[in-house]
């Protein structure tokens, strides 16, 4: 993967990037992960805007961020004074917000003015575009739909590709903090029980083969997975990226590594390696 320049401007289609997020820290340590982000943000071409979809949003009924100038989100708990002082100042598009609402005919698509850039977005984007220059939209979860529904909204969204912007799923694909075990307070302890190893090990075997149906149907995909997803707001935003696949996107991993015994920081990009052969 290599980054071209000036891919805003043309018919290139975008890649789309789910990330495994993990601790809130890791927007201002110095780790592999943080590290694993930069890269793919030297890689990725520019995009227009991006659409970040969180599993910090959770909302009933779908909802689409149109703020000129979103809040940065603390949404969490005990964790350094450092980190709660960080913002990322980059500027929404709520003309986008629109373009987004008119896409989506599977669902009424609210116009949010309420909401702002959570911990899921800015934690990540901070590494990938740190200069905080390229707007920023989230499109939120809506809790009352099954994963299916949500699969065939993401796929609505597949336009976006064509015109610059780029589409983030950002949760993580093993994601149990009821059986995490942070040594130390430390998220980022590089251990992974057998169930959640196997559990994403089997989640990279079905996005690699494509096997959208499946991963859509995670309940019946036995007991391991079963203890990765104890509730689906993490794994959602996966579905989002698989839902916008095309037949030549390549698939590149990384990140994919298991924290805390019950997480995993597992992440693709999804990109067409040639951009004429596109569709
Ligand atoms: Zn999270």
């Amino acid at each position: 993967m290599t980054r071209r320049a000036g891919s805003s401007n043309s018919a290139e289609p975008m890649p789309v990037l789910f990330v495994g997020h993990g601790t809130p820290m890791n927007a201002i340590e110095d780790n592999e992960f943080a590290r694993g982000w930069e890269e793919i943000g030297r890689q990725l071409p520019r995009p227009r805007a991006i659409l970040c979809v969180s599993a910090h949003w959770e909302t009933s009924g779908t909802r689409v961020l149109a703020m000129a100038k979103p809040r940065t989100i603390h949404d969490f708990g005990g964790f350094p004074r450092e980190l709660s002082g960080v913002q990322y100042p980059a500027p929404g598009d709520i003309s986008l917000a629109q373009e987004v609402k008119g896409l989506v005919t599977r669902a009424q698509v609210g116009l949010d003015q309420g909401w702002g850039l959570d911990h899921g977005c800015w934690v990540v984007l901070r590494r990938v575009f740190p200069a905080a220059d390229v707007p920023v939209l989230q499109l939120s979860l809506d809790h009352t739909q099954p994963a299916a529904r949500l699969y065939e909204i993401a796929q609505e969204l597949d336009a976006l590709r064509e015109s610059g912007v780029l589409i983030i799923g950002s949760g993580n694909l093993v994601h149990n903090l009821a059986l995490a075990e942070p040594r130390g307070g430390d998220f980022n302890q590089p251990f992974g029980f057998d169930w959640a190893i196997e559990a994403d090990a089997l989640f990279r075997k079905l996005v690699a083969e494509r096997r959208d149906r499946e991963l859509v149907n995670y309940p019946a995909l036995g007991r391991a997975v079963q203890l990765a997803i104890p509730t689906n707001e993490h794994y959602l935003p996966m579905l989002f990226v698989i839902a916008l696949r095309r037949k030549d996107d390549e698939l590149t991993w990384f990140n994919a590594k298991p924290v805390a015994g019950s997480l995993t920081m597992t992440s693709f990009v999804l990109q067409n390696p040639d951009p004429r052969s596109s569709k």
